[in-house]
């Protein structure tokens, strides 16, 4: 294969043949998900979703971003690894055994890191889980999602979209509560809900911006 020496000729030929960024890419670095953790993801799905379900798998209509409050990748890992949840999460410790996570996270520089596959079930937002994939953002009110971020989120967005066409929508966390009582909302227990700030209305402005070609939805129709 022809290679070029002239580094601008590289990110030319890379912007052409990948359509990204130079650099923009996926880390894989599965968070621990064995047998106990399946059989409790699908027992969460039997519990709030379907009594009859038989597996974990998604069918990915609506991407949900976040962030993580846990300051760092690290810390999210912590928190993500266990199987179960922490006696700590008193909100939504009734919903079940199985512990939180997302099927992706976005580290400060924009580095992006897929924890799980995107068609299997993670418990990142209450209704939604069998319908949505989850992207986490490494920071909070204290700490702002950087610019690297949000241009890593709009490329993992086109990404998923051309993965999974039947993706339709992308909100934020905060917005979740608005497919309450349509046909989008799987939970069956109607209290079962929580009230949510992540990531916040000009993050979500800004990345709808960034991919206003795909036409995403912010809300149900
Ligand atoms: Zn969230």
């Amino acid at each position: 294969m022809l290679k070029p020496t002239n580094p601008g000729l590289w990110l030319f030929i890379c912007l052409c043949a990948c359509g990204r960024p130079a650099g923009q890419s996926i880390i894989s670095r599965p968070i621990p998900f064995g047998a106990q953790r399946e059989q409790l993801t699908l027992d969460y799905i039997r519990q709030h979703y379907d009594s009859g379900a038989t597996d974990i798998q998604t069918t990915p209509q609506i991407i949900v971003i976040h962030w993580t409050v846990t300051p760092t990748l690290e810390s999210l890992y912590a928190v993500f690894g266990p199987d179960t949840l922490a006696a700590s999460r008193n909100a939504i410790r009734r919903g079940g055994r199985v512990n939180v996570s997302s099927q992706f996270a976005v580290d400060r520089d924009g580095t992006i890191y897929q924890l799980m596959p995107g068609n299997r079930m993670a418990r990142h937002t209450i209704g939604l889980n069998r319908i949505s994939i989850g992207i986490e953002n490494i920071g909070g009110p204290e700490q702002p999602l950087t610019s690297s971020q949000l241009q890593a989120n709009a490329w993992l967005v086109r990404r998923l979209c051309k993965e999974y066409p039947g993706i339709r929508f992308l909100i934020g966390h905060h917005e979740y509560l608005a497919f309450r009582a349509t046909p989008f909302w799987q939970e069956k227990d109607p209290t079962y809900v929580t009230s949510k700030q992540d990531p916040g209305a000009d993050f979500m402005l800004r990345l709808r911006q960034s991919v206003s070609e795909l036409m995403l939805l912010a809300g149900p129709p």
